[in-house]
């Protein structure tokens, strides 16, 4: 456990795919500390956290998930057994974790998603696969208690942080933001459009990055990688970062029709294993979908796959 400012505690865990760590943060409060982020849920996740909790005084008041990725999320029911804190989540992402999760037919869901965005059949195979290698790690805990932006906990203001997932939250005091993966610094955060996400994530993460700079946060805190010392300074690059994405979508498009699995090769490079492609095409659709509310693209269906064009 990592010492930062303001008594806050930093707990690095790991990771077997990139970027290798995740950070969970150890806040004080008003009655006692508050962990937020939990990790994977890794055979000794339990014995990890024991560990890392050891020397800690005082109790363990609330457990927060930031957003049900597997990385957050995953060892949340660990971490409720071994401190005996309730788990608070937000109540559209801890819908959507039990969408995701709970669901036995969620590859076949995926499956049909990625036919329908031009993945041809031998590569969705692969796609798909990628997808379900952490689904043993998450151990989410069940009905938590549910948090809304504008609700406080421990003294802590609760910031909604949409885009990278759409019921993401943030904890906000005294110029303190606990970012989770809305702000990261070396690499940005993936904004996709998935099955079961809302339709414009994009969209939300441009006005929730918007938002951000105007808290005029004094110190960001990412779910990966470094403290970040001008949060609103960040948010600002991140938007510039997602316009000039924009524009080099609209420029892989044509008068052709092409399916979001196909511009993702012009904008990602064709070099990618599968577990980055998932995530290119799901990135690259978000921007299809915002160029197409923006007047940029139009988008067309035939026979069951989505295909778009510059407009
Ligand atoms: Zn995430």
């Amino acid at each position: 456990m990592d010492e930062l400012s303001d008594g806050i505690r930093r707990v690095t865990l790991p990771l077997p795919t990139r970027p290798g760590h995740v950070h969970a943060y150890v806040l004080p409060s008003e009655d006692g500390w508050i962990v937020v982020d939990t990790g994977l849920g890794l055979p000794d996740a339990r014995e990890h956290w024991a560990d890392e909790l050891a020397g800690l005084a005082g109790d363990v008041r609330h457990i927060v998930v930031t957003h049900f990725h597997p990385d957050h999320v995953g060892a949340a029911a660990d971490l409720a057994e071994l401190t005996g804190a309730p788990v608070a989540q937000g109540r559209l992402d801890y819908e959507q974790c039990e969408l995701v999760w709970d669901a036995e037919d969620w590859d076949e869901v995926l499956v049909s998603w990625f036919r329908r965005h031009g993945v041809p059949d031998d590569v969705t195979d692969e796609l798909v696969e990628q997808g379900s290698l952490y689904r043993p790690f998450v151990r989410f805990q069940r009905d938590p208690e549910r948090l809304e932006p504008g609700d406080e906990i421990g003294g802590w203001q609760v910031v909604a942080a949409p885009g990278h997932a759409d019921g993401q939250l943030m904890l906000l005091r005294d110029g303190v933001l606990v970012a989770a993966d809305h702000l990261l610094g070396r690499i940005t955060p993936t904004v996709g459009l998935w099955p079961a996400s809302r339709p414009d994530p994009l969209g939300d993460y441009l006005q929730a990055l918007e938002a951000t700079a105007a808290l005029e946060a004094r110190v960001a805190l990412p779910g990966h990688g470094d403290l970040l010392g001008d949060p609103a300074g960040r948010a600002r690059e991140l938007i510039a970062h997602h316009r000039a994405r924009l524009g080099a979508t609209v420029a892989a498009l044509g008068n052709a029709p092409r399916s979001a699995y196909e511009v993702s090769f012009p904008l990602f490079g064709d070099e990618l294993k599968p577990s980055a492609r998932r995530f290119a095409v799901a990135e690259t659709l978000s921007h299809l979908e915002r160029l197409v509310l923006e007047g940029g693209a139009h988008g067309h269906e035939e026979n069951g796959v989505v295909t778009y064009t510059a407009a």
